[in-house]
């Protein structure tokens, strides 16, 4: 039966929406070539299914820049005429109506993930006529010719072709001719197809033979040489993908260095830490390797990047809605074969499946850092500068995840070993009553580190940015194991001691000397038994008033709160106790007074210019005095 030529319309809806779809996504239009490049894969399963066959099966991409062309070809399963009627004028256009509702429906273009969907009709937006030539493998059935310039009308006939198998040939249009640059072809293949089923292969037409001259083995010229012949090396096409990416196999089939092979291929040139190979079947088909990028201290520019397949089919980077926000600092591929892709965000972030497949990537990154602490914690700890701070956002950002990985969150301390906040209490309990100490920069605060280093309780480093909400976080969220952070000069609660020496001194004159010699009536003052009687003073500042300064001041907000200190005098010291004993009205109580205050502060934080002037003219002062005095 021979196919009679036959014209026809797509659709009525075509006439709307075809001119829609064309101007539609100038920016992302290369995605047309996966949409071929994918149909011609299904093709190919499709008539392996159908036939058993194990034949080596492949696509064909041949850019023709003379003829302006640039084909498709497939060794599938093909199309009957019936099939074409069917599948390419009704069902594909169909499919790119359903698509254009779901766009329309959205506020932008970003909208809609990686626009899949749009299908086979996406060839128009580059296209000023395409052509299919396709043979189905059933059996009789007949090659057909099938053409439209507009993806509105079409001509359909006998067709050409001799195997089974499908060309898609799309004659360029004028304002797309960047799709017959080879460079440009194989980039948008490698983008998107890198990773298909099948072999597909870039092939340019119009490459010339290449000739060269070739020893002749076995002979020789007068001098000794071997003889040369001419040889023509016709151009052959070059193979674009890996058919077996790494995330289809079993963990157990393989090797390290694979990983890190793929993460050099995919991410460039440094190291990956560690990483997460998914590998589910049921109750969804995820597979995928994530790995831990070194994040350090850039975190605030850091941009991970997850790459999303669909069966091997890319089809986005960081897709926030399939992986939760914070694993966007790792790097690495999830391929969802079963997730609807061709639907708006919103409905991702609606959609059962979805949330279930990032609850699942998140438990599975939850799983191998407590596995890895549990098992291998010296080198875990090896890692925690690099991934804390991802770790520790994504504490802040999951409940879920933090209350997996709480376990295994470690702190850094000033003498560079780590602990958790368990054998932090546990070791320092006696001495800190379950505070946890920490510097947030341990060079400026060293003194006061050293007043808690020397009575031998550990100091925790929190110098991330992330750190200041961080521990306000686990104070809230581990609030029932009554966890409370203090940065050393907070309070002097870590300091003190029970002594009943200077216990009669006379609180009241104390406070009012300091108060009047350094000219702050209000100044809070008092009177504690420092452990380190040498010591005779020390400046704190209210840790949630210091917390609240630092908050306005990481946020840009220009008010200035004033310092608020609160002077506290040993009165185990010799000094402070003989400073207790001495004329209030005198002018070198009045500067010993200013001196100690001043000393006290320097121990908390460097004191400001002018205030570093006073300080220095009024040691030298007394240095001279003392030396009078002798
Ligand atoms: P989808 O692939 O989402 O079904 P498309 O618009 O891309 O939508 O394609 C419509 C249909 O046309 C396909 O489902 C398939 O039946 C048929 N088709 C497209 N390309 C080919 C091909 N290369 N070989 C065989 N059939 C094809």
């Amino acid at each position: 039966m021979a196919i009679n030529m036959e014209k026809g319309s797509v659709s009525i809806d075509a006439q709307n929406i075809m001119p829609v779809i064309k101007r539609w996504l100038y920016s992302d239009q290369d995605i047309f070539l996966r949409e071929v490049v994918s149909n011609a894969c299904d093709a190919i399963t499709k008539h392996r299914m159908k036939c058993g066959t194990e034949e080596e099966m492949q696509v064909l991409v041949t850019v023709n820049k003379e003829a302006g062309t640039l084909t498709i070809s497939d060794t599938g399963i093909g199309m009957t005429a019936d099939e074409v009627r069917r599948y390419i004028n009704q069902v594909a256009f169909s499919g790119a109506s359903e698509f254009m509702k779901q766009f329309e429906s959205d506020e932008k273009k970003g909208d809609i993930i990686g626009h899949f969907g749009l299908g086979f009709y996406s060839v128009f937006m580059v296209s000023s006529r395409v052509e299919i030539e396709t043979l189905s493998s059933s059996e009789g059935a007949e090659a057909v010719h099938w053409s439209s310039e507009d993806g509105m009308s079409f001509e359909l006939g006998a067709g050409s072709r001799t195997t089974h198998g499908t060309d898609i040939i799309l004659h360029i249009s004028e304002d797309a001719k960047e799709f017959l640059e080879l460079y440009r072809v194989r980039e948008v293949l490698n983008r998107y197809c890198g990773y298909m089923a099948y072999p597909v292969y870039l092939f340019d037409a119009n490459a010339k033979p290449i000739e060269r001259e070739e020893d002749i083995e076995g002979t020789a010229d007068a001098d000794g040489k071997p003889l040369k012949r001419k040889v023509t090396e016709e151009p052959k096409p070059s193979l674009i993908n890996e058919t077996a990416p790494l995330w289809l196999k079993k963990p157990s089939e393989c090797e390290e260095k694979d990983y890190i092979d793929l993460y050099h291929k995919l991410f460039g040139w440094e190291e990956p830490l560690f990483w997460v190979h998914l590998n589910v079947d049921y109750p969804f088909n995820l597979k995928g390797i994530l790995f831990f990028p070194k994040i350090r201290n850039d975190f605030g520019t850091h941009e991970g990047q997850v790459k999303l397949f669909s069966g091997q089919v890319f089809v986005a980077d960081n897709v926030k809605e399939v992986i939760p926000e914070f694993l966007m600092l790792l790097k690495g591929v999830i391929d969802c074969p079963d997730l609807p892709l061709n639907v708006s965000r919103s409905f991702l972030q609606n959609d059962g499946t979805v949330r279930k497949l990032s609850a699942h990537i998140t438990k599975k990154v939850a799983d191998k850092l407590v596995s890895l602490f549990n098992t291998e914690r010296e080198t875990y700890e090896k890692y925690w500068d690099d991934i804390s701070p991802f770790v520790k956002f994504g504490c802040m950002k999951d409940q879920k995840f933090y209350e997996q990985v709480k376990k295994a969150l470690l702190f850094k301390l000033t003498d560079d070993r780590f602990v958790t906040l368990t054998e932090y209490q546990d070791a320092n309990k006696e001495k800190t009553d379950k505070k946890i100490f920490y510097t947030n920069d341990a060079k400026r605060q060293a003194a006061s580190v050293a007043m808690y280093t020397r009575r031998g309780i550990d100091v925790a480093v929190m110098e991330h940015l992330i750190d200041g909400n961080f521990l306000s976080f686990l104070e809230y969220s581990a609030g029932e194991e009554g966890v409370t952070f203090a940065r050393v000069d907070a309070d002097v609660s870590g300091l003190t001691e029970e002594s009943d020496e200077g216990a009669t001194l006379d609180q009241a004159k104390l406070a009012d000397m300091f108060r009047k010699a350094v000219g702050q009536e209000e100044m809070p003052v008092e009177l504690a038994a420092l452990a380190d009687s040498e010591l005779p003073a020390i400046v704190t500042e209210d840790e949630q008033m210091r917390r609240m300064k630092d908050m306005y001041r990481m946020y840009g907000q220009d008010f200035k709160m004033p310092d608020r200190y609160t002077l506290v005098l040993n009165r185990r010291n010799a000094t402070v106790q003989a400073l207790a004993a001495r004329d209030a009205e005198d002018e070198t109580t009045k500067m010993l007074c200013e001196q100690l205050f001043d000393l006290a502060r320097m121990s908390a934080k460097p004191l400001e210019a002018d205030e570093i002037t006073a300080f220095l003219a009024r040691s030298q002062k007394l240095v001279a005095m003392a030396v009078k005095a002798e």
